[in-house]
């Protein structure tokens, strides 16, 4: 490779035939999934307006402050790529006003990502997430629905030793009185706290329990929990979902210093790791977001959700077992005269639903038996210059090495009748 060509971007990957097919596996296990769960596909513009983002997830998340792609565009919209999607998601349910076509909404994405974020294993600038988002209602049951889709799909594609991780960060009234306790115990360690930890120290406390720092991990051992601020709602919303979970018989680990980086979580929150994956072992993310709507400029909306990583997904399952699909019908033409006669039999046997592939690059004989064989057809039609002539073609059915003349214009009701 020359130094003139051109490479694709640092963090965005090509998914070539042999993963896309993967993909696709996994795409349809979704799709199949969240349609027995009742959720409907929604899909959103790659951009929105920059403010949607600062508003909906919130200025001071790393997300927002660190790592948009936002640009001003000729006329002088700023704009950004989306770095998250529950903010487009309940853009879309305000402005269509899904909310009055239907008291509940369960709606489900797949769609592509964009975070600068530092490129590591499991870890990509441009990233894909499938996620469900359910409006409408504010009681548990809809959690333990949305938990138990997220946990069916994963076991449903191979994943193996999945935790469930589980909090309720309470209601806004709730958070209030929290943070003042945890700012009042973090105030003496202020000075033992990392700049980050220093900064969020006034904008938003709550995401110091966030940090990866082995001696902020040991001063927040002592720090207050959020389960003593809960109000009696909040607390009794919390042992509902706890019970629908024991009552579906899904295992959960109670994390009480689990919060999300997120502003507009309520609630419950949750998520999902993986044990087949390393340091990156979060496969999914979410919770309530009952303030969102609101914040957005809609009616006040309960809303629960959760987004899961399409790449981390892929890299947790082990033996993805997807297969290419099959060609079925190999054409072998030969000569000039019969290039017309394949490409149209090649298309007949297309319109029939049968996978058919024909040389383009004018081979020899053996050579395209070759590559009949190396795609493990079922079977081969050689038509030549003898074959046009005779009006029979020669069938070859690979799996026995029978080969049979069979006329041309019998030949689309003849492989119709074989089963592949
Ligand atoms: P979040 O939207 O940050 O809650 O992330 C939800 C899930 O998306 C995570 O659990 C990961 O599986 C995945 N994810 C987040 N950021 C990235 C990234 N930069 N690259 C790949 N996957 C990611």
């Amino acid at each position: 490779m020359n130094n003139k060509t051109i490479r694709s971007i640092k963090g965005t990957q090509d998914i070539l035939p042999e993963e896309s097919i993967k993909w696709q596996s996994l795409e349809n296990e979704i799709r199949k999934i969240t349609s027995h769960y009742g959720y409907e596909e929604i899909r959103t513009p790659a951009f929105e307006q920059t403010k949607l983002f600062s508003r909906g997830v919130g200025e001071e998340t790393d997300i927002v402050s660190k790592e948009m792609y936002s640009w001003t565009d000729q006329g002088g919209e700023n704009l950004t790529l989306k770095p998250e999607l529950t903010a487009s998601v309940a853009r879309a349910y305000i402005q269509h006003n899904l909310g009055l076509v239907s008291p509940v909404n369960k709606l489900y994405y797949i769609d592509a990502l964009f975070r600068r974020e530092r490129p590591q294993k499991g870890r990509y600038r441009q990233f894909h997430q499938f996620g469900v988002e359910a409006f409408g209602s504010e009681h548990p049951e809809i959690d333990a629905e949305v938990i138990a889709l997220a946990i069916s799909i994963f076991y449903s594609v191979g994943l193996e030793e999945l935790q469930l991780n589980i909090n309720s960060i309470g209601s806004p009234e709730c958070r209030k009185n929290y943070r003042i306790a945890l700012q009042e115990f973090l105030k003496p360690h202020f000075s033992n706290l990392s700049e980050t930890s220093q900064k969020r120290f006034n904008n938003n406390p709550l995401r110091i329990l966030d940090t990866k720092a082995p001696h902020e991990i040991n001063i927040l051992n002592d720090a207050p929990i959020i389960s003593n601020y809960w109000t009696d709602e909040d607390e009794t919303h919390f042992k509902k979902v706890i019970e629908y979970l024991d009552i579906l018989e899904i295992k959960y680990q109670l994390m009480p210093r689990l919060v999300r980086g997120l502003d507009y979580y309520t609630r419950t929150t949750f998520e999902i790791t993986s044990s087949n994956l390393g340091a990156q072992d979060a496969i999914c993310g979410g919770g309530r977001y009952d303030g969102l709507v609101e914040m957005l400029g809609g009616k006040p909306t309960p809303g629960i959700g959760f987004a899961a990583g399409m790449e981390r997904l892929l890299l947790a399952i082990k033996n993805n077992q997807s297969k290419k699909n099959k060609v079925q019908i190999y054409i072998v033409g030969l000569g000039d005269n019969a290039r017309g006669t394949v490409i149209k039999l090649a298309e007949e046997l297309r319109q029939q639903n049968i996978a058919t592939e024909f040389d383009v690059l004018r081979r020899s004989l053996k050579a395209q038996l070759r590559e009949a064989n190396k795609m493990d057809v079922s079977y081969a039609i050689i038509i030549g210059d003898k074959e046009l002539e005779s009006n029979q073609l020669e069938l070859k059915n690979f799996s026995t090495g029978d080969q049979q003349k069979i006329e041309l214009n019998k030949i689309v009701d003849h492989m119709n009748s074989l089963s592949f």
